[in-house]
């Protein structure tokens, strides 16, 4: 009698268990992009050399940890980035400096993070969190460019304009920024010898699936106005968890964004996905 209970619990967790491993696989299904091809660094794939990430935010970085932690250990690339705010308007989870502070402790996040990440030069600047504004965005481009010039970047990589990875105005207007820069000093460098400009664009793109089942009206716009991938690398998970450590004003982020845990979301989004464009391509 002992016996045959021992076993049909046997078979219960086991069928638990296959429902659960079943499930995930599902889940992970609305992460995927089914149009990217796989590699293991995109930095590595393309050849690039050195690299530059132009972003809005204390905490965007988030989204690149994959492609800027390969591109250092795998590929020995040199990396630089620049974080167009200082994130002083963002919501605090939890609460662990005066508001007013807010600004000095995540650019201290940012760069912390960046160092975790082997970023060898890493700037923040500090147009207004949630306003960088249309008026600002020559200036931006201006001083983009002028950091290309100085960095050599071969690849650029930054938010899709029409999108920005989550519809945030300010990532959408940095990444215009950043790709009106690498047309900028193309165009200005075609005529010179030496350094001819970045001949890549990565451009971020979040699952198209997720976002359109549990995105919302943002979801749906971010999805609608973004290209297909055409890469898929690993996220680099570990440094992702480590990263909302370093940035301890977002560390419950993911939890209050998505209602769920950092742990479990990675388990079922655990790849990045870019557009790379070829600038040098007929
Ligand atoms: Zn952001």
């Amino acid at each position: 009698m002992m016996k045959r209970i021992a076993v049909i619990a046997g078979v219960v967790v086991a069928l638990i268990a296959i429902a659960m491993v079943a499930g995930v696989l599902y889940m992970r299904s609305y992460f995927s992009a089914p149009s990217a091809a796989s590699v293991a660094s995109v930095v590595g794939d393309v050849g690039a050399r050195r690299v530059l990430g132009v972003f809005a935010h204390p905490d965007d970085e988030q989204l690149v940890t994959g492609f800027f932690s390969l591109a250092k250990e795998k590929d020995q690339a040199f990396t630089a980035l620049i974080t167009g705010t200082k994130g002083e308007a963002g919501h605090q989870v939890p609460t662990v400096a005066r508001q007013q502070d807010l600004g000095i402790v995540r650019k201290a996040e940012a760069l912390k993070n960046g160092f975790a990440l082997g970023i060898d030069d890493q700037e923040v600047w500090d147009y207004p969190d949630g306003g960088v504004s249309s008026e600002s965005i020559d200036e931006i481009t201006a001083r983009i460019e002028a950091k290309i010039e100085a960095v050599q970047p071969d690849l650029v990589v930054t938010f899709w304009p029409a999108s920005g990875a989550t519809g945030h105005k300010d990532h959408m207007r940095m990444g215009l920024a950043a790709e009106s820069a690498v047309m900028q000093a193309r165009t200005r460098l075609a005529g010179v010898g030496g350094y001819k400009g970045p001949r890549w664009i990565a451009y971020v793109i979040t699952p198209p699936n997720g976002l359109r089942t549990f995105g919302g009206e943002t979801g749906k716009f971010v999805a609608d106005n973004q290209p297909d991938a055409t890469h898929a690398m690993p996220g680099n998970i570990p440094a992702k968890m480590r990263g909302w450590k370093i940035h301890a004003s977002q560390e419950h982020y993911v939890q209050a964004a998505y209602g769920f845990p950092d742990w479990l979301l990675y388990l079922l989004w655990d790849q990045e996905y870019y557009r790379v464009v070829d600038l040098n391509a007929p």
